[in-house]
């Protein structure tokens, strides 16, 4: 089996986000070789780092902006001083990363909140966040010499794991709950080349069978129990500040599935810190469709001490998951930034989606969690209209468009007679509704 180089060579080592044993190689599963939790990974070197090496870097980052080298218009590999030591050819990108924050307008007024944006992170290459922590898993994995990879997914894992794989020159399998994935996440893996098994069970099931094939198959494990994943996923926080021209949000909002995208968010903002970049952190607020709530009844019912399973049931599929890998990471992100988990319910997801989109911004339903949560959090007193608020949209409008035939608020008429008389009268009593 594979291990890693040693921690000289690659700059971090791996330490376990339970019982804290410091690790220089994972087995593919990357649990703790003492009590079995997950791992995060760490960067001794950097312990004393000083702020001059923090500000340093803020000048490195923007010089290489607009730079042709891939390693430098990745929108990750540009922070690659805060990222696993891996050598040039070996790096597999796709200039993931670089996402527009956008301000929103209406929802703006209508929760009276000036200050309120919008990371679209479904404007990476396959339409989702998990290229970010795709770029730097499979960076490793090519690093070690794999020449398979594979994940479980509902559906946007399998599409960036497709994407870069094939990039990569590397084959890939995907395990994927049979007829919960849309149509447009499986298409990618197809087109893709990915070898895509579809099972009779959940995405939790998916993972579990997972974990037995990688027992006796050679393929790198690309779930984001990986923790290079979150390496790649956390430098939403880097370019969030670079656009905020190092400004703090007082707020940001993820939704949360398997947790890993809100753990890797509050990592990001934390090494910020250490360098002295920025001097306190934003909340970090995690929202669940009440259908698919386990953190939110955990922080409930023990105070995030014993991870409570629920079975998930969710039209935002990216966020149907019951039995969550990084709940503890998740946990400390709440506790470390103040944060609050919060639930929302099928309609308020769908009305925040058609809300969204009524201003020009697509998402999925899992990303428009965030702006339902918000709402909740803002009702609640907890978000106050002098602050600044980024919601984190996870995935791409275009990924789930069965979701939209029932959404609120659209205007598809006809078929009609093609002539003109007839689109005329239509469009008369369109424009006198308004
Ligand atoms: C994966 C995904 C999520 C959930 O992220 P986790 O890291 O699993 O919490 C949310 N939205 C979209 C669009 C996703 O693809
Ligand atoms: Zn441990």
């Amino acid at each position: 089996m594979k291990t890693m180089a040693n921690a000289q060579a690659t700059g971090h080592v791996m330490r376990c986000v339970h019982c804290g044993k410091v690790q220089e190689t994972a087995d593919r599963m990357f649990h703790c070789t003492q009590c079995s939790e997950l791992l995060e990974v760490v960067y001794p070197e950097r312990a004393d780092a000083p702020r001059e090496f923090g500000l340093r870097l803020r000048e490195i980052w923007e010089e290489r902006r607009g730079s042709p080298l891939p390693e430098n218009s990745s929108g990750v590999w540009r922070f690659r001083e805060l990222l696993p030591r891996v050598e040039r050819q070996h790096i597999v990108t796709m200039s993931e990363g670089n996402t527009p924050l956008i301000p929103l307008k209406k929802a703006a007024r209508a929760l009276r909140l000036p200050h309120l944006l919008v990371k679209h992170q479904g404007m990476n290459p396959t339409g989702s966040f998990k290229d970010t922590g795709i770029s730097v898993a499979i960076s490793i994995a090519k690093a070690e010499g794999f020449s398979w990879v594979c994940c479980a997914s509902t559906g946007n894992t399998s599409a960036s794991v497709a994407a870069y794989a094939a990039c990569a020159e590397i084959k890939s399998f995907v395990l994927l709950p049979a007829g919960q994935v849309s149509a447009g996440k499986l298409a990618q893996a197809l087109e893709y080349g990915a070898h895509v098994l579809q099972l009779r069970t959940d995405f939790d099931g998916c993972l579990k069978v997972l974990h037995d094939v990688v027992r006796k198959f050679p393929a790198y494990l690309l779930n984001s129990l990986n923790p290079y994943r979150l390496e790649g996923q956390k430098t939403v926080a880097f370019e969030v500040m670079e656009q905020m021209n190092w400004t703090l949000p007082d707020h940001v909002i993820v939704p949360g599935g398997n947790l890993a995208n809100g753990s890797a968010l509050g990592k990001g903002f934390m090494e910020l810190r250490e360098l002295g970049l920025i001097t306190s952190l934003p909340k970090i607020s995690i929202i669940q469709a009440a259908g698919a709530n386990p953190l939110v009844r955990t922080m409930r019912e023990n105070g995030g001490t014993q991870l409570v399973r629920v079975n998930a049931e969710t039209r935002a599929t990216a966020i149907r998951i019951g039995n969550p890998a990084s709940w503890r990471k998740a946990v400390s992100v709440l506790n470390n930034t103040g944060g609050m988990c919060e639930e929302v319910s099928e309609n308020e997801i769908a009305q925040a989606k058609a809300e969204l989109g009524s201003e020009g911004i697509g998402c999925e339903p899992a990303s428009a969690a965030t702006l339902a949560g918000l709402k909740k959090l803002a009702g609640a007193g907890f978000v106050r209209p002098s602050e600044t608020v980024i919601l984190v949209l996870t995935g791409h409008m275009l990924k789930d468009v069965d979701y939209m035939k029932q959404a609120p608020g659209q205007s598809l008429i006809g078929p009609m007679e093609a002539d003109g008389d007839s689109v005329i009268r239509t469009l008369e009593q369109i424009y006198a509704q308004h």
